[in-house]
């Protein structure tokens, strides 16, 4: 058993944490700009879109990359009065860098950690009989009143007692001595699919578990269900609350869903030129000599690789799929492919006959000119969807935080 007090001690990673910004003179020549601007847009596009809804960021995963810390911040600062996270540790984070809204955890917490929630007044997720029962007891312990929602599988087959066996849970809750249901929450297996019916069928599953309440004349707590896809494509799924993820970062679960919901990306990634060769004819370039130029080149080298979250096979190498890779970066509004396998710390590209020079700014992801490259261009290049390359990119990357204000500017680059 660990307690809490212990627990307390072991912060996130300070880097994670980082609430200064690195002096510019001083900074990687890899960064993230991420764009607070940006990020307060999609959330009031959101708040439109969902009308009477409740919105809840989902800000687990460092907030998508984004940073937890500034990211929890910047959406208490815009009213926000609850968020979400898969973890405790993800809570306490939030908690240290001086939130003090709701914050959910989504993920069942195991027993020796239920304190850590009494002591946070974190909120906790009740998946099962046992995990309320367990709650029920710690809380009774520490002479507190523990607050949770109850977990319903309607189809996804994860955490939560399923919809034909949650009227066991609900009356368990009743019984409970020391605990407050204050919501009942579900969530969609197949909400991102061309086909609606599984999502409307998990749906009415929900909807007819939480008839209970209403037979018992009971209140019901609130509800909630849908994440991007569902907020974007199911507005009856909307109910008490939303929890939108990645949609808050402007990127799409998958197209299609763009045009239902538009939101705009908060996050570009851009590196420097820090090496100019020219490689002759004949020459190959990176381990395993997976590309040779079949004429004299000039390339580049980029202090950037797959320990970023810059994957290996956004380089050229037989591992690749007829609609993968190699990416493009761009340079000077001009996109050029990385060559060879992208290195655990640098990438090579090929700028043909272009001029390149130290110091100039090579975009990974974002926009130069007319020139944009997209975290879902990246997830299609390396194979892997969207939310892998956004938590993927690590926290050797600085995060530069902007806003437009703050430059006294109307833009925020
Ligand atoms: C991650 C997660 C979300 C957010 O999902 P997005 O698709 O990123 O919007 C919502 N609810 C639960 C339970 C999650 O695990």
């Amino acid at each position: 058993m660990t307690d809490a007090s212990q627990m307390r001690l072991r912060e996130p990673d300070a880097s994670e944490m980082r609430l200064r910004e690195p002096d510019a003179s001083e900074m990687r020549p890899t960064w993230c700009d991420i764009d607070l601007d940006a990020l307060d847009r999609n959330l009031a596009a959101i708040r439109r879109h969902v009308a009477g809804a409740e919105v809840v960021p989902v800000v687990k995963a460092n907030a998508y990359g984004h940073g937890i810390a500034r990211i929890g911040l910047a959406l208490q600062a815009a009213g926000v009065s609850c968020v979400s996270v898969a973890y405790v540790e993800e809570a306490l984070a939030l908690r240290s860098a001086g939130l003090t809204i709701d914050i959910h955890v989504l993920g069942g917490a195991v027993e020796r950690q239920i304190p850590l929630f009494l002591a946070h007044d974190l909120i906790l997720t009740a998946p099962s009989i046992d995990k309320l029962r367990q709650i029920d007891d710690a809380a009774v312990a520490a002479g507190t009143t523990a607050r949770a929602h109850l977990k319903i599988d309607t189809g996804m087959e994860r955490i939560g007692v399923h919809h034909y066996n949650a009227e066991g849970l609900f009356a368990e809750s009743l019984r409970c001595r020391s605990v407050r249901v204050e919501g009942v929450f579900s969530h969609f297996a197949n909400a991102d699919s061309g086909d609606l019916s599984d999502a409307r069928r998990q749906l009415d599953y929900f909807s007819e578990a939480l008839s209970f309440y209403e037979r018992h004349s009971l209140p019901t707590p609130v509800r909630h269900m849908a994440a991007s896809a569902a907020i974007a494509r199911l507005p009856e799924a909307h109910l008490d609350r939303v929890r939108p993820g990645i949609v808050l970062y402007g990127v799409a679960p998958k197209p299609e869903i763009a045009a239902a919901l538009p939101t705009e990306p908060v996050l570009s990634w851009h590196s420097e030129v820090v090496y100019f060769k020219v490689v002759p004819r004949g020459a190959s370039v990176g381990y395993g000599s997976t590309w040779t130029a079949d004429r004299q080149t000039r390339v580049i080298t980029l202090p950037v690789g797959y320990a970023d979250g810059y994957a290996r096979s956004l380089g050229t190498g037989p591992q690749q799929g007829p609609a993968q890779g190699p990416a493009n970066v761009l340079i000077d509004g001009a996109p050029h492919p990385v060559v060879g396998h992208v290195c655990m710390d640098q990438t090579m590209v090929n700028i043909g006959d272009g001029s390149a020079y130290n110091g100039d700014r090579v975009t990974l992801v974002g926009r130069q000119g007319d020139e944009r490259v997209t975290i879902t261009d990246l997830a299609d290049w390396c194979g892997r969807s969207p939310y892998e390359v956004l938590t993927g990119i690590s926290l050797r990357v600085p995060r530069v935080y902007r806003r437009a204000e703050a430059l006294g500017c109307g833009s925020a680059r």
